[in-house]
């Protein structure tokens, strides 16, 4: 049987999302499961988020809210005070252990034929921000698979590569054509920055060529009452609700 992908990224320790994403994933016949990264940040639900991407035994990779929490000498001083406060709360609710996992996890990855990566390519430890298809260029310059996904910006969108060189798509169900080069951002399961608050994640079928993008509404309110049950900044529970 052919496999079909589920490209989850961003998930911020959105449990309440996480879950209604998964259940779609089975529901749409994926087989298998990657995350382009940031399963923890800005959320209430980190270790479990942890635990269950790792259930999911898939590949995973590092995002910079991962990088923070989990290397210690990372420097919180030019930091946003309540971010800050994210990232201090977020290691106080990890064992040492997950925070090991955290930090272990690769900036980059191959799976079959295409890559993962939480924001570009080019110096994916610089977590800088693809917003253009001239930022889009820089990535490319590094991609040799015709597929990358990539998440970081919260914001699905589809650049495409050629000779004529990059244009954009906003989101939407195609079928990939042969020799066509893409860098896809598969948006946010956990705090998406569109203007949409519904989930949003990519399903990949590999064998039918085909992309999938994927909105689907949770229990928001949930989501914002574990944020402030937490004492985490309200800031993170408002967003939730406007997509920002
Ligand atoms: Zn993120």
């Amino acid at each position: 049987m052919g496999r079909v992908y589920a490209i989850l990224g961003d998930i911020h320790a959105n449990i309440d999302a996480l879950n209604v994403v998964l259940e779609d994933a089975r529901s749409q016949g994926v087989t298998n499961f990657v995350s382009v990264g940031d399963v923890v940040g800005y959320n209430a639900a980190p270790a479990e988020c942890i635990r269950i991407v790792r259930e999911l035994n898939c590949p995973v990779i590092r995002g910079n809210h991962d990088h923070y929490v989990s290397y210690l000498d990372t420097s919180l001083a030019d930091f946003h005070p309540a971010a800050a406060q994210v990232v201090e709360w977020t290691r106080s609710q990890l064992s040492a252990e997950e925070l090991q996992w955290l930090h272990d996890l690769p900036l980059q990855k191959p799976i079959m034929g295409f890559m993962l990566v939480h924001s570009t390519l080019d110096m994916p430890d610089r977590w800088g921000y693809v917003f253009d298809n001239q930022q889009a260029k820089a990535n490319f310059n590094y991609q040799r698979t015709p597929l990358c996904f990539h998440g970081h910006t919260h914001v699905p969108i589809i650049y495409s590569f050629s000779a004529g060189g990059v244009i954009h798509y906003e989101p939407c169900d195609f079928t990939i054509e042969l020799g066509q080069k893409l860098f896809i951002n598969v948006g946010s399961v956990g705090q998406p920055r569109d203007g949409d608050p519904r989930a949003s994640y990519v399903i990949y079928d590999m064998d039918a060529r085909q992309i999938r993008f994927r909105r689907l509404e949770y229990d928001v309110a949930a989501a914002q009452e574990r944020c402030r049950a937490a004492g985490l900044p309200e800031r993170c529970a408002e967003r939730l609700g406007v997509g920002r």
